[in-house]
């Protein structure tokens, strides 16, 4: 095997792949995100995820899960759908942040599973994976997966740390599990199971705050359901959300629901 191919992502990139609205856009045609997270123990991760759904091109986001009060609350926009099963057609489904690991949990992880789509599978999800014995049966799914680990989670799912080469890090994991693997930190990889790699410039520590993951996921959906290939949806999403980042942190100390706010203006300038 020779060096992987590395691609170092760029604003130009993003743009291209962003979708474009047109006079006949509708919102359905613009796709339909679900988002399969938080819980009463986690309201806030749900808050969160959907926000960072709001904020992509995707025309309708629908929530499935027991923080529906709050999600409502702070985003009328959204459809809440109770249980995965009972949610209708979505384009890709977001699954796995304060979702928890209960039995329930683990039920509504399979049913997001189950449906034909694109999936992001995060925190708690990468937990339910492991806990299970999921993780590289997953091999024969249709539909693409990205899974969007911090080093801990990473380790939780291969049983040993990345190290220094984030890179082949991301490509072990992806060529295990056979989905996209979007290895959060410091230096963001992203890596696909046929050996492909991108490094994401935008990276900031600011974003080492609790619930910022989260935003991305939301967002990394969002252009999923829009018809992003996955391992795009993740380098625009992880490209956006640095740059998310960077913007929030010009108004002082930084928390994750400033980052989705963040991503308004960093779209405005992605022309
Ligand atoms: P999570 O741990 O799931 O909340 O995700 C944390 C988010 O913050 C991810 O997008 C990470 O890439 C990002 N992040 C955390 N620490 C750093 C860091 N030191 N430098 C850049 N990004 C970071
Ligand atoms: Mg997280």
């Amino acid at each position: 095997r020779g060096t992987p191919a590395l691609q170092v992502i760029e604003q130009t990139d993003v743009a291209d792949w962003w979708p474009a609205l047109g006079a006949s856009s509708e919102k359905y045609t613009r796709g339909v995100v679900g988002v399969a997270t938080g819980s009463a123990t986690y309201p806030g991760a749900a808050v969160l995820s959907v926000a960072g759904a709001l904020a992509g091109p995707t025309g309708l986001v629908r929530y499935a899960g027991s923080a529906e009060g709050e999600v409502l609350h702070q985003h009328p926009s959204v459809i809440a759908t109770g249980r995965v099963a009972d949610a209708g057609r979505v384009q890709a489904w977001v699954c796995g942040s304060g979702l928890g690991t209960g039995a329930d949990s683990a039920a509504e992880l399979r049913a997001v599973l189950a449906a034909p789509v694109p999936v992001v599978l995060d925190a708690d999800a990468l937990t339910l994976l492991v806990d299970g014995k999921l993780a590289d049966r997953l091999r024969g799914r249709d539909a693409p997966i990205v899974v969007t680990p911090h080093d801990r989670e990473y380790a939780r799912l291969c049983g040993e740390m990345p190290g220094d080469d984030r890179v082949a890090a991301a490509l072990r994991l992806a060529a295990w599990m056979n989905a996209v693997v979007l290895l959060k930190g410091d230096r963001t990889v992203i890596g696909t199971p046929d050996g492909r790699a991108y490094v994401n410039p935008t990276g900031t520590p600011v974003l080492a705050t609790g619930g910022t993951g989260d935003v991305l996921a939301g967002l990394l959906g969002s252009l999923l359901a829009a018809g992003l290939a996955p391992e795009r949806a993740a380098a625009a999403a992880a490209y956006l959300h640095g740059l998310a980042g960077r913007e929030a942190a010009r108004g002082g100390p930084v928390t994750a629901p400033d980052v989705a706010a963040a991503l308004r203006p960093v779209l405005a300038r992605l022309g």
